[in-house]
């Protein structure tokens, strides 16, 4: 897992505190790569000596600007230091590589498809990318930074996960705490899906547990992808109030249980996939999907997924719906994670381009404008003066 730049680095962070607070295991090696030292030392979880500064005879430590052409640069120039970073991790122990980036900077813009291109040309296992959008309000250069930047990752990647800042903005929080919290739904519902393909398959868990190559099938054929989540929590019969109403030794609870948790798991898969997705889309026409449910094995059954798959199936009208189960042991919470590979109706990336091209537009007129004011400013109009030299 490779977190370019500030936003890249501090989801990358969340995601080692995450492995760390459930033991999942998701991240085999993490490399956190930034123009800025500053964003790099801030970093909590990533190592020291996984955190590469590059681009300092350019930039010297102070960050590229959102300039994401720069980024792009500096990242070519040193892209001999971020991948020796890479050469220590045995690539046979990694399913896949994930590059992380804001794309509405400079740095992890412009960089992370620079790195993606270089890994895909040396090792065989998928890259992927996460890639933010910056929010509608944050101006014209984000927007253009992020709509080239998407064009650039998709061609450069074996997909492209999006998760859109537009859509959880909340109204009245500061930058700081709300980029926190956006963070953990990021890990959160990512943090499921990949930590789906880490468990170890024999011993108690049953044969429809998500593997790796499931979620690698799913991104296969490239293009762009967004994840749907809900979860609900629940009360363990074990601890719970329940256990003592139940224990009424009847014998009759079984087949109740077994309708209640089908049907509680259909209902989150309508509510993952019908609520709001990391990247907002219309969800009939999704070339593939997988299906991934999340929670105490007894709380998961092979029907409710089976269910949740067909429903998907109808509102997808894909032909390519996977899914299975995410035991997890002593979780309190019942989750599912709908994944759609291969978007293709997405109104807001419409509209993003758009503002994009008005951006770019407006900033040539600027720059073409204020050229020909200071041009008349500095000369005196009649060629009298001349510069010195
Ligand atoms: P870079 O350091 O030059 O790569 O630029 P940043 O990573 O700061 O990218 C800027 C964009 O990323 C902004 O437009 C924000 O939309 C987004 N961003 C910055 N920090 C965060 C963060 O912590 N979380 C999320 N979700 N987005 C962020």
């Amino acid at each position: 897992m490779i977190g370019y730049g500030q936003a890249g680095g501090k989801i990358l962070d969340e995601f080692l505190e995450y492995d760390q607070r459930t033991g999942s295991n998701i991240v085999r090696a993490a490399l956190a790569v930034n123009t800025a030292k500053a964003d790099l030392m801030g970093l909590e979880h990533v190592p020291e000596d996984r955190r590469v500064l590059v681009g300092q005879s350019r930039v010297k430590g102070h960050g590229v600007g959102a300039d994401n052409e720069l980024g792009a640069e500096v990242a070519e120039e040193d892209i001999d230091e971020v991948m020796s970073a890479m050469d220590q991790i045995p690539a046979h122990e990694v399913d896949a590589f994930l590059i992380i980036a804001g794309m509405g900077g400079g740095s992890g813009s412009g960089g992370g498809p620079v790195v993606a291109r270089h890994l895909k040309r040396i090792y065989t296992e998928p890259v992927y990318a996460l890639g933010v959008l910056p929010s509608s309000d944050e101006g014209g250069i984000y927007t253009l930074n992020a709509a080239r930047s998407f064009q650039t990752f998709v061609r450069e990647t074996d997909n492209l996960l999006v998760f859109d800042n537009d859509n959880w903005r909340n109204a009245g929080e500061s930058m700081q705490s709300g980029y926190d919290a956006i963070n953990r739904e990021i890990v959160e519902r990512f943090g499921l899906l990949f930590g789906a393909g880490e468990v170890e398959h024999g011993g108690e868990v049953a044969e429809s547990v998500v593997d790796s190559s499931e979620i690698i099938n799913t991104l296969a054929g490239g293009g762009v992808s967004t994840v749907g989540y809900a979860s609900e929590t629940i009360e363990r019969e074990d601890t719970g109030l329940l256990s003592r109403f139940r224990g009424n030794g009847s014998g009759g609870d079984d087949s109740l249980d077994a309708a209640q948790t089908t049907n509680r798991i259909t209902s989150l898969v309508r509510k993952a996939a019908l609520g709001r997705l990391t990247l907002p889309c219309e969800v009939d026409g999704v070339e593939r999907a997988l299906l991934v449910m999340a929670g105490p094995s007894k709380y998961l059954n092979r029907k409710g997924i089976e269910r949740g798959r067909k429903w998907l199936e109808e509102q997808t009208g894909s032909m390519e719906v996977r899914g299975g189960d995410y035991p997890l042991r002593g979780g309190d919470f019942v989750a599912s994670v709908v994944l759609l590979s291969g978007v293709t109706n997405v109104p807001r990336i419409k509209e993003l381009q758009q503002v994009a091209i008005e951006a770019q537009d407006n900033i040539d007129d600027i720059r073409d404008e204020s050229e020909r004011n200071l041009d008349s400013l500095v000369n005196d109009g009649q060629d009298e003066l001349e510069p010195l030299f």
